[in-house]
């Protein structure tokens, strides 16, 4: 246990699967992250090592085979994960947003078929909301499904999604217009089809393809990827809850616990960036000292602790709202703003400390800073966080005039 980002108020459940997580961590994650970050290599044997630990079912109540821990557990699980390697909170990040969605908003059959094997990780998540042609602007989706006798056929090309070849559910968002109303708000002319497949890329199951991974700048192991529709037929009963119309809102929900998740990712690599910087100002002498005893080096480690406690504090306050069954799309928002904003700045300095060492591939340091501006754009970048802020606290501060 370490000083920084302590938890208030855990129970004797919640701080025992953290010490388990963190010895985890340390000993399976940490030693093996950058070669595997390296090679870009999936994880298999950290997700088998998840698996066995119930990670995969954390939030999925136990009628369904989970450990149904609350919003909080899993955050401070995934900042323990990040901190050893965010590709693998990336892994459980989509898995656990379907699940969330599936728990809320599934017909009963619906949580019947997938929750019991999601809990184990037989069945792994996706969720695909982005498109080549829009990220940001979640309304001005193209992908489309039309109604065909008990089917659905659905075309279109989705783009980003994380375990995209490595799921075998995948929730995504496509209009389904023919069935709303005319002159319905655009917001219902959305649904969210749970589409099963094998994992894999290529055509995968008769029009649908996954193309290959996405070659990216960090974040690596994990795998992200395209999605093509070409007449895919998708019997109705896998619309999300069953009817046609409700896709935006259910994913909008996913997003909101989706923001807490990466604000939590962004405090697990703060974490790390700062103790690996801790570490390093011990032990470089310069001058003929630690470069720790300069002041504008001890300053810097300062300015990082304050930050990782702040946004620590900041997203276990959102997860708690969440948990207690209020909105927390405010919450969510800051959080996820500020903890991934102060997360690419700890890094940063991080970064600075190790001098010309933090520049080469054997430092860890040097894995974070190409994985922290990823936080900067999942889930909703820094300008929708701060639009969705200042909508609401206009809302909430609305002159009475
Ligand atoms: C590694 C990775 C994994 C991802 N995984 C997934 C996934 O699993 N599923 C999924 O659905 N998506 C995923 N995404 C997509 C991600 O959610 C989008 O990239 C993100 O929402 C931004 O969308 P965009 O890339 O289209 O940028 P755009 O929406 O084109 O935005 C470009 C820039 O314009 C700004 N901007 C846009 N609109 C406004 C506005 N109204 N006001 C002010 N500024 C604005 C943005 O802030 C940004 O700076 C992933 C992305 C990455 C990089």
């Amino acid at each position: 246990m370490t000083r920084l980002a302590q938890t208030e108020g855990l129970n004797e459940d919640q701080r025992d699967i953290l010490a388990a997580i963190r010895e985890f961590v340390d000993n399976e994650i940490i030693p093996v992250a950058n070669e595997l970050e390296h090679a870009d290599e999936y994880p298999q044997a950290i997700v088998d090592g998840l698996k066995e630990m119930g990670v995969f079912g954390l939030m999925i109540p136990e009628e369904y085979g989970g450990l149904g821990e609350s919003l909080l557990t899993y955050a401070l699980v995934v900042e323990e994960i990040a901190r050893g390697w965010m590709s693998v909170s990336g892994v459980i990040n989509t898995h656990f947003i379907v699940a969330y969605m599936l728990m809320q908003h599934g017909t009963a059959e619906q949580k019947a078929t997938y929750l019991p094997r999601m809990a184990t990780g037989e069945v792994r998540g996706a969720f695909s909301m982005s498109e080549p042609g829009c990220g940001s602007d979640v309304a001005a989706i193209t992908s489309k499904a039309v109604r065909d006798g008990d089917d659905w056929v659905l075309n279109g090309a989705k783009m980003w999604l994380t375990n995209g070849g490595s799921s075998t559910l995948v929730a995504v968002l496509v209009r389904t217009d023919a069935e709303a109303d005319e002159g319905a708000s655009v917001y219902k002319k959305m649904s969210t089809f749970l589409i099963e497949k094998p994992s894999g890329f290529g055509e995968v199951r008769p029009g649908l393809t996954i193309p290959g991974k996405i070659d990216k700048m960090g974040y690596k192991g994990v795998d992200t990827t395209e999605l093509v529709f070409d007449g895919l037929r998708v019997p109705a009963d896998r619309i999300l809850g069953g009817e046609p119309g409700k896709g935006f809102y259910q994913m909008m929900d996913g997003v909101e616990v989706g923001r807490v998740n990466v604000a939590a990712r962004a405090c697990g690599l703060s974490m790390r960036a700062f103790e690996l910087g801790v570490e390093y100002a011990q032990q470089r002498v310069t001058f003929g000292k630690p470069i720790f005893e300069h002041q504008a080096v001890s300053f810097r480690l300062a300015d990082m602790a304050v930050k990782v406690e702040a946004a620590h504090q900041m997203m276990v306050m959102a997860a708690r709202k969440k948990d207690s069954g209020e909105r927390n799309d405010l919450e969510a928002g800051m959080a996820k703003y500020l903890a991934s904003e102060y997360c690419k700045e700890v890094v940063e300095d991080s970064f600075r400390i190790h001098g010309g060492y933090g520049y080469s591939k054997e430092y860890e340091i040097e894995r974070l800073y190409r994985e922290a501006p990823m936080l900067l754009i999942g889930e909703g970048t820094a300008d929708i966080q701060r639009m969705i802020i200042a909508r609401r606290l206009l809302e909430e501060y609305k002159t009475k005039s």
